[in-house]
């Protein structure tokens, strides 16, 4: 670190970092250097606005690459647009830093500038503080009045179906934070990849608007954030556990019980579930082909209320349970 970016100032890093983050977008009217963004909304249509925060040794590793960082933040709330079915536009960043590290910030923006350009977000303003890291990004987006994809929306029947593969990033954490020789290197690099470099579904969201009657994405693992779209839609769900989509890499890396452990409460894997009703399957299946995205039934919505699970046919209950920040114990990094 040389003497002037040792010092480098509040002021100097936000213009060096975070002025120019993603696309010059027209309906910016006023973005990072004011004491508030002035955007302008595109006729007809409502405003999605969402906000997470991620947190180093609970949200990722404290040695975690910075690079990976900066794009987790953003990823993870473009993910929750995406179950909206809304289009991102802007973003802000509030962060949270121990030290203005010039290499560090590097990294961290550029990881959270590709994926703001590969989505055509403008990061618009935020706020800087020193303190242990930690960054919250809020995504606002715009989504055609009264389209969005809400929890409450399912109807009794409809088939429950997941985008991708489920327990990647669960398995790629454990690889993170452990060592696992055994493995092949390819292996490890692709599940690292999933948990560290997410993709969140933003195209498909999108898409899926009109055929899927409910969506939202799993953020802490099915098995916690099933019972939250069923209560929302007044149903009950089942799933039948042997149709969890599952990668290569998992099934490569992970014992058959191993691996339906993490698809079922690992988290972090920003796959969207979807309620769909059984004539509209066939239509949004092929949309999900068309974005080269698996999907994949894995149950269905039923009168009642409560969460069912079978293997195989008998009845089967999730060793996992979600993660929530406020109860014990923990299933989330311990790092
Ligand atoms: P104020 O005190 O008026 O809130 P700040 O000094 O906090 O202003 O911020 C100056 C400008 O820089 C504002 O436009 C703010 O939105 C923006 N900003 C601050 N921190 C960040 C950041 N980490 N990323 C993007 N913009 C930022
Ligand atoms: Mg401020």
């Amino acid at each position: 670190m040389g003497r002037d970016e040792a010092h480098l100032g509040e002021f100097d890093l936000i213009r060096r970092y975070f002025s120019r983050i993603g696309r010059a977008r027209s309906d910016v009217l006023l973005g990072v250097g004011d004491d508030a963004a002035l955007l302008r909304m595109p006729a007809d249509t409502e405003l999605a606005a969402a906000v997470d925060t991620i947190v180093a040794g609970r949200h990722f590793p404290h040695d975690s690459d910075a690079r990976s960082i900066g794009h987790r933040a953003l990823a993870v709330n473009l993910s929750d647009l995406a179950a909206m079915g809304a289009t991102p536009a802007w973003a802000t960043l509030a962060l949270t830093l121990p030290s203005a590290d010039p290499d560090w910030l590097e990294r961290f923006s550029g990881g959270l500038a590709d994926l703001a350009n590969a989505h055509g977000v403008a990061l618009v303003g935020g706020d800087t503080t020193a303190g242990p890291l930690t960054i919250s990004v809020q995504v606002m987006g715009h989504v055609a009045r009264g389209t969005a994809l809400r929890r409450s929306g399912a109807h009794a029947g409809d088939l429950l179906a997941v985008t991708g593969t489920l327990g990647d990033a669960g398995a790629g954490l454990a690889l993170a934070t452990g060592s696992h020789t055994t493995v092949d290197d390819a292996v490890v690099r692709e599940l690292r990849q999933r948990f560290e470099y997410p993709t969140p579904r933003v195209e498909f969201g999108a898409t899926a608007r009109g055929t899927a009657t409910a969506a939202m994405d799993l953020s802490d693992g099915l098995v916690g954030d099933l019972p939250k779209l069923a209560c929302a839609s007044g149903l009950a769900a089942h799933v039948d556990v042997e149709r969890l989509p599952l990668s290569s890499d998992l099934q490569a890396f992970a014992s058959p019980q191993r691996a339906r452990d993490w698809a079922l409460g690992a988290g972090d894997d920003y796959e969207l579930l979807l309620a769909v009703p059984p004539d509209g399957y066939a239509k949004l299946a092929s949309l999900a082909a068309q974005l080269d995205l698996r999907l994949t039934a894995i149950g269905e919505l039923r009168r009642g209320t409560g969460v069912s699970w079978a293997l195989n046919g008998a009845n089967f209950t999730p060793a996992a349970h979600g993660y929530d920040h406020f109860r014990g114990p923990s299933t989330q990094i311990t790092v």
